[in-house]
């Protein structure tokens, strides 16, 4: 197998579809920037902003948000197509992901018509772009025991308490933040998801800088924040059927086509170290490093049958349920040993871009963020495999996040 190129897939695609996918990709061809990505932080997310405007400008986002608001409306094997071609053409990233993947469906599920009237049209323009305020430095695979007040003023709630690891906090303009309304005992059913905007006094932002030197995320402090009553997502106190529903989307859409880049990289690896051979007194380097490489390319393709057999099952109207915790765990595992990999090969590979370290760094974060590897392990091992409890001390998994473990 030389090259290490994906063995093809063999996905049962109707005739509709392969013609949404040949149609879309030649739209994507067309209309891509032509200038090249920033690369500053702020000027990459202001070019992805206006990729988003050019693209909601189409119809072309919210890939499978209803028609009636605003959506593609397409079916979930469609969106993987959407995805697949995003991705093949090398589009830009839209800045609004927590926007469109997570806070959209949710308001589409939970809100009332004039929450959805609101706020969804500017999800999809990326003219509002939104943070997604769940972890607490005590509350993290716990979000049950998240501790961030709101209580009732009035006709507004006012917010205390502080976030942590919000992603792109500094760049939004709006969140929605999971806040305590009621007996920290009660647990999840005394919590409330709360909309607010960004920018308003009794908000302080704090950028983290990370070991890359990154600042992709905030610690966010509220000193009494205000936001109108009527913007509680499902209402007072029914803010966990919500955050579940993002935290379930949090683990879907765009990551089901994540075996792709994995791939690429794969290849372009391969590549290089073949063209690089191995320089004299460094033993049999390249041998050992393709070794690794080939088992990579094997793991890829185990996570793209089950990215594709999560997809089929969504399309048949099949719950996806706790099924989104293997494909995590595969694709967390698999990045990292990739990068792994990727660092390890960098004196081999001189004609890469360089950037192995800090490819490396970012990757530890993978088996942390949308669901940390341990628990989403108990996950497969108990819901799916139907092994016993590890301990009897943790609470009975209710949903794809196991009794409030995130
Ligand atoms: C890149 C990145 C982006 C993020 N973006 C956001 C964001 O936008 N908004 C947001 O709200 N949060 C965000 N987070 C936070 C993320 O959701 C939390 O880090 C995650 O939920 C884990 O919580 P924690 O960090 O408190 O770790 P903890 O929950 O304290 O876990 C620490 C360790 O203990 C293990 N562990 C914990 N409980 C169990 C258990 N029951 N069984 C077995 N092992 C267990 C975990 O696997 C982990 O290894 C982000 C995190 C990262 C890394």
């Amino acid at each position: 197998m030389r090259g290490l190129a994906p063995l093809p897939a063999h996905v049962p695609f109707e005739d509709g579809d392969l013609k949404f996918r040949d149609e879309f990709g030649a739209w994507l061809e067309d209309n891509l920037p032509a200038a090249p990505e920033p690369a500053e932080r702020r000027a990459r997310y202001e070019f992805g902003r206006q990729w988003q405007r050019t693209m909601a400008g189409a119809g072309l986002t919210g890939v499978t948000w209803p028609s009636e608001f605003g959506g593609m409306g397409a079916s979930p094997v469609r969106q993987y197509i959407y995805y697949e071609e995003l991705a093949r053409v090398g589009a830009p990233d839209f800045p609004n992901r927590p926007g469109l993947a997570l806070i959209g469906p949710a308001l589409i599920a939970h809100g009332d018509q004039e929450i959805q009237r609101r706020y969804l049209p500017g999800i999809l323009t990326a003219d509002e772009i939104w943070a997604q305020c769940f972890s607490e430095p005590d509350a993290g695979s716990d979000l049950a025991a998240v501790r961030t007040s709101a209580r009732l003023d009035g006709g507004s709630y006012r917010i205390d308490g502080q976030k942590t690891w919000t992603t792109a906090a500094d760049l939004s303009t709006h969140a929605a933040v999971l806040c305590r309304t009621g007996d920290p005992a009660a647990r999840h059913r005394t919590l409330t998801l709360l909309l607010i905007d960004l920018d308003q006094p009794g908000i302080e932002i704090r950028p983290i800088r990370t070991a890359t030197g990154d600042t992709e995320f905030s610690e966010v402090f509220f000193a009494g924040a205000e936001t109108p009553a009527n913007h509680a997502v499902g209402g007072p106190d029914r803010g966990w059927a919500a955050a579940m529903t993002m935290l379930e989307y949090e683990r879907g859409d765009w990551t089901f086509t994540d075996h792709r880049p994995l791939f690429a990289q794969i290849r372009q690896l391969w590549a290089a170290v073949e063209a690089g051979g191995t320089p004299a007194g460094a033993g049999d380097r390249a041998g050992e490093l393709k070794e690794r490489l080939a088992g990579a390319w094997m793991r890829a393709h185990q996570l793209r049958e089950l990215n594709i057999s999560v997809v089929f099952r969504r399309a048949a109207g099949v719950p996806v349920g706790f099924w989104t915790s293997p494909v995590k765990v595969v694709w967390a595992q698999l990045n990292q040993q990739v990068q792994q990999i990727a660092l390890d090969a960098s004196d081999l590979t001189p004609g890469l871009a360089g950037t192995e370290l800090g490819a490396y760094l970012k990757s530890r974060m993978s088996t942390v963020y949308s669901g940390a590897i341990d628990i989403q392990r108990s996950v497969v091992a108990e819901r799916l495999l139907g092994l016993p409890r590890a301990s009897g001390d943790r609470p009975a998994p209710k949903s794809a996040t196991p009794g409030g473990e995130k």
